[in-house]
Formats: C-alpha cells, sequence, structure tokens
C-alpha cells in the first residue's frame, strides 16, 4: 500500500528528524514534563547568525546583525549571539535586561519601537545602545535624559515612502526638523545615522531605501552629525516547504480542505527564494546606475545594520503537543492535543501554520489505515484550534502518541502563549548534540 503523506511537507535541518525520531530522548523530556514542550537547538541559529554576518564580511561591507528579539524568547538563542560578538534589537526593558543578563554588552543592543518610555531610554543612555527614535515628542525625551544621564546614540527612523500609513518613522517634514533637533543638541546626543522596518520580504524596496538614505546620511554630515550607519531592519524571509510543495498546495487550497469550512485572510508565504543570509546577498549586490549597494556603503564609510528576528530562527525549533484524544467526525478526525493555540501563534493573525505536522507514535504497532484530521486545543473553546486544515496522518493519533509543529522557532512558539484555564507555558527545552548523542536542558 502507498504510505499516505500531507501535501505541505515541512523542510527540516538534519537535527531535526533526528530529534523527533529519538524516541527514547522524547520519552525522558515527556516524564518531566507532562505536557506540551518546545525543542530548541540554538546551534542551528548560530550558523544562521554566522551565515549573515559571513555575508557583510565577504562583501566587504562593516555592519552588524541585530537578532529581532521578539521572535523568540529563549535565553539560549542570546548566549549564541554573545558567543559570534553578534547584536540584539530590544524593545522593553524587560528584553533589555535579559540580553544584559546574557552577556550581551550594551554598545551591541538596539532599542526600537514606537515612544519608548523613559527608563527603557535611560538604560540605553547608561548602557551605550543605540536607539532608533520614532517621532518628533520621543526625540525632545530622549535629549532631555541624554542630557541628564551622558551621551545618547540614536539612528532616526524613517517612514517608507511605499508605506505611508505605517505607524512608524518620520516623515519627510518632521525628518527635516529632527536633523535640525539634533544639530542644535550637542554633544549629548550622537546622530549615527537612520533606520527603517518594511513589511513583507522582497529584496528590491530594502536595496532601493538604503541606497536614498546613503545621501540623507551625507546630507546630515554636511550639517556636522556623523551618520555613519543604516538599518535596514528585519523582514529576511524563510521557506519552511519545497517550491513544488507549495505551488501545488497553495494553488489547491479551498474551504473544504478544512474543518467546518474555516476560510482565512491570508497565509505566510511558506516557500520563498531568495531566504535568510542569501536574500542579504541580494540586497548588497543590488546595483544603481552600475554600481552595487555594497561598495556605494563601503565608499561612503556607511555601516550596514540589519535586525532579522524569524531568519535566525529558521530551522532551531519545534513544538510538541501530546495527543490527549481522537474522535471521529463525518469523513474526517478531530485530535485533540494537550495544550492551546496560543501556543502556535498563527491562529492569532486570522491565519494559519500550514507545514504538516508529524504524529510521532508510541504504543503498540498498529495497522497503517490514513486518516485526515484537524488538531484542536483542550480548552473548552470552539476556536481553540491549532490547525483546521485536515492533515493526512498515516494511522489515528491515539492518547500518548505526540504531535510535532516543525520549525516554530521564528513567532510560532510564544509570542501568543498564555495560561489560559492556568496551564502553564510550555518550558522550552534546549538540545544540543554530540556525533549523534542529543543532550538536553530546561531554557533558563
Ligand atoms: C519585528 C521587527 C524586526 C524583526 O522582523 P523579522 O520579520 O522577524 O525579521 C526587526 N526590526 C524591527 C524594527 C521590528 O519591529
Amino acid at each position: 500500500m502507498e504510505i499516505a503523506v500531507d501535501p505541505i511537507r515541512a523542510v527540516e535541518p538534519a537535527w531535526a528528524p533526528a530529534a523527533r525520531q529519538n524516541l527514547a530522548l522524547l520519552d525522558q523530556i515527556c516524564q518531566v514534563v507532562e505536557g506540551p514542550f518546545h525543542l530548541i537547538h540554538p546551534a542551528t541559529f548560530a550558523e544562521n547568525l554566522a551565515a549573515f554576518q559571513t555575508v557583510l564580511r565577504a562583501k566587504n561591507v562593516a555592519g552588524a546583525v541585530y537578532f529581532g528579539k521578539k521572535a523568540n524568547k529563549a535565553g539560549a538563542w542570546l548566549r549564541e549571539v554573545a558567543r559570534l560578538d553578534g547584536s540584539v534589537d530590544v524593545a522593553s526593558v524587560p528584553e533589555f535586561v535579559h540580553v544584559l543578563a546574557n552577556g550581551i554588552r550594551g554598545e551591541r543592543i538596539g532599542v526600537t519601537g514606537a515612544a519608548k518610555n523613559d527608563e527603557l531610554l535611560w538604560l540605553a543612555a547608561r548602557h551605550d545602545a543605540l536607539v532608533a527614535i520614532d517621532a518628533l515628542d520621543e526625540l525632545e525625551r530622549a535629549i532631555q535624559i541624554a542630557h541628564d544621564t551622558g551621551r545618547l546614540r540614536v539612528l532616526l527612523r524613517v517612514l517608507p515612502p511605499r508605506a505611508p500609513n505605517s505607524r512608524f518613522g518620520f516623515n519627510e517634514a518632521d525628518l527635516a526638523n529632527a536633523l535640525r533637533r539634533c544639530a542644535k543638541a550637542g554633544d549629548c546626543l550622537a546622530m549615527e545615522g537612520f533606520s527603517f522596518h518594511l513589511d513583507g520580504y522582497a529584496v528590491a524596496p530594502r536595496a532601493e531605501l538604503a541606497a536614498q538614505l546613503i545621501e540623507q546620511c551625507r546630507q546630515a554630515r554636511s550639517h556636522g552629525l556623523p551618520a555613519s550607519a543604516i538599518s535596514i531592519g528585519g523582514g529576511f524571509a524563510c521557506a519552511y516547504v519545497a517550491e513544488e510543495d507549495w505551488r501545488a498546495a497553495a494553488a489547491a487550497l479551498q474551504a473544504d480542505q478544512f474543518h467546518a469550512g474555516e476560510t482565512f485572510a491570508q497565509f505566510y508565504p511558506y516557500f520563498q527564494t531568495p531566504t535568510g543570509a542569501a536574500m542579504l546577498a541580494d540586497i548588497l549586490e543590488t546595483a544603481f546606475e552600475g554600481r552595487t549597494l555594497a561598495s556605494l556603503l563601503s565608499e561612503a564609510q556607511i555601516q550596514l545594520f540589519l535586525e532579522p528576528g524569524r531568519a535566525l530562527l529558521d530551522g532551531a525549533g519545534m513544538s510538541i503537543f501530546p495527543v490527549q484524544g481522537f474522535k471521529r467526525n463525518d469523513a474526517h478526525g478531530i485530535v485533540t492535543v494537550a495544550g492551546l493555540s496560543m501556543s502556535l501563534s498563527e491562529q492569532w493573525k486570522n491565519s494559519e501554520f500550514l507545514p504538516a505536522p508529524f504524529l510521532i507514535e508510541r504504543g503498540p504497532a498498529q495497522p497503517r489505515t490514513p486518516i485526515r484530521a484537524a488538531i484542536g486545543g483542550s480548552s473548552c473553546m470552539e476556536y481553540d484550534v491549532l490547525t483546521w486544515r485536515k492533515i493526512v496522518f498515516p494511522a489515528p493519533p491515539r492518547h500518548g502518541d505526540l504531535i510535532v509543529y516543525p520549525n516554530t522557532a521564528g513567532y510560532q512558539m510564544d509570542k501568543n502563549e498564555s495560561e489560559f484555564h492556568q496551564l502553564p507555558l510550555p518550558p522550552k527545552i534546549v538540545i544540543s548534540q554530540q556525533a549523534d548523542e542529543f543532550t538536553w536542558r530546561i531554557d533558563r
């Protein structure tokens, strides 16, 4: 008999199938955890970060890779950033403190977000962190704090011309005022350049806006400001499934493939190219009148900063939910797992995480009778569903089996987690490998 497989198969780095097929490892963790948990693999994160850093070096561009911390709360990533002398982008005092506590020095911390509170600005000034200023009134508060505390390093965040309705960044008129204000502020403020963060995952708009800001840096320098860096933000693409799978599946998606005919506003593009560090290379190779962005930057002696979140976590984690029960509903089934859909954030954006979860069978052998099933959480809300899509399983899931969602470290794991029903948050289990041997510990 042909083995039934779901049409949207995840592409995984080698450690992931090795870990989820290691029943002894999973049994040990299940005995300690009793409930859902996440596996995280810092070595994959480190590889991703090193790949971005290597592109900067290979293109001869001075700069820094800031990990967009909000994409995952684990501390283990931060140790890798410290080891590789990377940087981190934060947006709150607790994030800032977490980063410092993991050995990253203040000058390697970037602070973004709208209307940052005074305590965060003060902490940034104390630790020589780099703050992306978003509005004129915030700039005034920052100057006041810098005046009382010591020098504050800032970038000015620009409103992207292609996204005039964004609530972030200075429009043209405010930017001109901000530059005048920075020039007047004197030594307490170091205006180090400009920043932006774009929606979407395209190369061209990032390269174009960066090139425009080189010109802005020149003008700012003519007013006596240092202006020696441009941050192009995050939004580096990831591919979760293979191109053929995604093309076929995306074209065929329709309501009858989802439990209760559920429909969604949109889905993440689960296949894209270029991704990650290759996308950075393409941005730097983009040519303007025959000159690449890389050469324009180095000629103008401007550093390039970037703030990838999701792309550094690509392939670096998975989420595991014990099966609590299974029942038939019509021609398909419904699996109920221990845990909640809040531990898989995509549902909370009126969307769904489409790469198919894996079934890890832990009971005695049973006949292969493929079945389609949706996957619900163990709360009493009708809408607490992890996967509305009817996933093809090789056999009906049973109590005690495990459902494994692949590649969840970027935003899925903990962005929307809650202790609804007073259930504990799923712990993050840090996995490391020596040859084929896995060891594990709970992330602090
Ligand atoms: C969220 C965010 C990022 C990270 O975005 P990714 O899509 O995860 O790469 C970077 N910079 C800023 C300002 C952000 O708000």
